[in-house]
């Protein structure tokens, strides 16, 4: 049997797309852990959000920031020592995204046509407003390397207006949970495949993948996963994605989907 790996996005997957609790998707991760089954968290999140979330779960595992911008690996983790990796916050860091200079410059450039807000030029109360996010999350929401989330204000033909000028720039804008992302040239796939091969490569032996996921932007993380899944939201429907492997598509919303899927999943492949 091929050993198991789990990405995972979260606000709306691993955490309640309201009280960002994980409850009760934890429970399992004692269980995945005596397994040596690793949960990789890939999400549109910052590293600081990664932190405080790795922190509270007691995760630690590499993980991927900003929508597939980069993969950041623990000091003594296995693949810590592979070629063109940097040091970066204590971690081994690397890098797809875009350098948030060059998306504030693309930005400056559209700003008259478009209406829009973005993220990090928020109020401390607006972002709270929009977001739900406790007031001491505001900074490390707002702490981004490598892209800006935007509050759509404007329609949704001004929308695709946006999207194919955003794509010959050379960049990407992907939809969240609450907010349409400018980014680099990447997704969450992307980072995800990197750091498959570089797992592949030390081990010298294959793994299944388990992606989780309940948005739009997750589509590609599912996309070539062996174990696709879908977690039903209560704000929007299931998005339609394309997988290599059938998708499953879970009963119950955020953690207690997850949860539901994991455990479906992983009795399976015990068998
Ligand atoms: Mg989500």
């Amino acid at each position: 049997m091929n050993k198991l790996i789990i990405f995972t996005d979260l606000d709306g997957s691993l955490l309640d797309a309201e009280s960002y609790t994980a409850s009760p998707a934890d429970s399992l991760f004692d269980l995945l852990d005596s397994h040596g089954v690793p949960v990789i968290f890939n999400s549109s999140k910052t590293f600081p959000e990664m932190m405080k979330i790795r922190r509270l779960t007691g995760n630690h595992q590499p993980f991927v920031v900003e929508n597939g911008s980069a993969v950041y690996v623990p000091l003594d983790h296995e693949i810590a020592a592979v070629e063109g990796l940097e040091s970066m916050h204590g971690y081994r860091r690397y890098v797809f995204g875009e350098a948030r200079q060059r998306l504030h410059g693309f930005l400056r450039s559209i700003q008259a046509k478009f209406r829009y807000k973005p993220l990090t030029e928020m109020s401390e109360a607006e972002c709270i407003k929009v977001t739900g996010l406790a007031r001491t999350d505001v900074v490390m929401a707002q702490t981004r390397e490598f892209s800006e989330p935007l509050l759509w204000l404007d329609s949704e033909d001004a929308l695709k207006t946006l999207a194919v000028e955003t794509a010959a720039a050379g960049f990407h804008l992907v939809m969240g949970g609450r907010f349409i992302h400018l980014m680099g040239a990447t997704d969450k796939n992307l980072a995800q495949r990197w750091l498959m091969n570089q797992m592949r490569r030390i081990h010298g032996k294959d793994f299944k993948v388990m992606a989780l996921g309940d948005s739009e932007n997750d589509a590609q993380m599912l996309a070539d996963a062996d174990y696709p899944v879908l977690i039903r939201s209560e704000k929007h429907g299931f998005p339609t994605i394309k997988t290599k492997a059938s998708i499953y598509r879970t009963t119950r919303t955020g953690p207690s989907g997850w949860h539901e899927a994991v455990r479906r999943i992983f009795s399976q492949q015990l068998i």
